[in-house]
């Protein structure tokens, strides 16, 4: 076990929208590694904040599954739908900062909006949300207004790798992204600093497509003055084509390979090698 992962305390996260397949498989595997295969220092965090997609069964599939991998954690489950209120204060806040402002625009209305000819070239589109008052606002970050803040404050928007590269943080491409919305759950992104910080995480483990992700969660950890973890951003597990792997792909849901008789090291050998370093 390398030194700098000695005290790692680190988590996996899976959504319980469906079974899990190979690449939750390794990343959840990458964590334990980093963990030292120690459940003290591995987290379970059930994110199902998402009531519509996640369904319970599939959170007992999932900690099945885990174990039979032969993972384990001493802490019961972090479930994201029980911390609510916690997401709620911290929006309530940016809000009152302004750094959120409500856009009553539907997802669809809001892209074409930014994609609208301009009055001035130099001027970034403002969105028309006059519009559609009666929607449940969706609650956007105002990036402009963030990054002016971390400005004006000499703040530096900077992330470390776990093998301890620092990377300038450049979230502004992303957008306006909506952090949450009135009386309904925050964002992925809100609810993953908050909970990462609050569960006293130091290394973050996950896949190479949350790379651009990771940028934003930077800036909102500055902003909410949350400590930032250590990064590991792994590979992605593909199928033939070269596509990721979707929770639809029931050939490579564990369940499966479980059902046709597959043991651990089976599994394990169709993964890449868990290379920390
Ligand atoms: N629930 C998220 C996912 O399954 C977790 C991502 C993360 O580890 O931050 O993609």
């Amino acid at each position: 076990m390398p030194e700098i992962f000695r005290n790692t305390r680190t988590r996996f996260a899976p959504s319980p929208s469906g079974r899990l397949h190979l690449g939750h498989a390794y990343s959840a595997l990458v964590a334990w590694q980093a963990a030292g295969c120690d459940a003290n220092r591995f987290l379970l965090r059930i994110d199902d904040i998402d009531s519509s997609r996640c369904k319970d069964e599939f959170t007992d599939h999932l900690i099945d599954d885990l174990q039979w991998l032969g993972i384990s954690w001493n802490q019961p489950p972090l479930y994201q739908s029980a911390r609510r209120q916690r997401y709620d204060a911290a929006l309530a806040w940016l809000e009152s900062e302004k750094l959120v402002y409500p856009c009553h625009l539907s997802r669809k209305e809001y892209e074409a909006s930014l994609t609208a000819p301009q009055d001035s070239q130099n001027s970034p589109p403002v969105p028309n949300t006059a519009l559609h008052h009666t929607a449940v606002p969706a609650l956007r970050l105002d990036m402009d207004r963030a990054l002016a803040q971390i400005k004006l404050k000499n703040q530096s928007l900077i992330w470390q790798t776990h093998t301890g590269d620092a990377i300038t943080a450049d979230p502004r491409s992303l957008g306006n992204v909506v952090l949450g919305r009135r009386n309904s759950p925050a964002s992925y992104h809100l609810s993953v600093v908050i909970d990462d910080a609050d569960s006293q995480i130091d290394l973050v483990v996950r896949g190479d497509d949350l790379r651009a992700s990771t940028d934003l969660h930077c800036l909102l950890q500055t902003l909410l003055g949350l400590p930032s973890p250590l990064y590991h951003h792994h590979e992605l597990i593909c199928d033939q084509t070269g596509q990721r792997l979707a929770k639809r792909d029931k050939a490579r849901s564990l369940a499966t390979y479980r059902e046709n008789g597959l043991t651990i090291n089976d599994v394990k050998s169709l993964l890449p090698p868990i290379k920390l370093l």
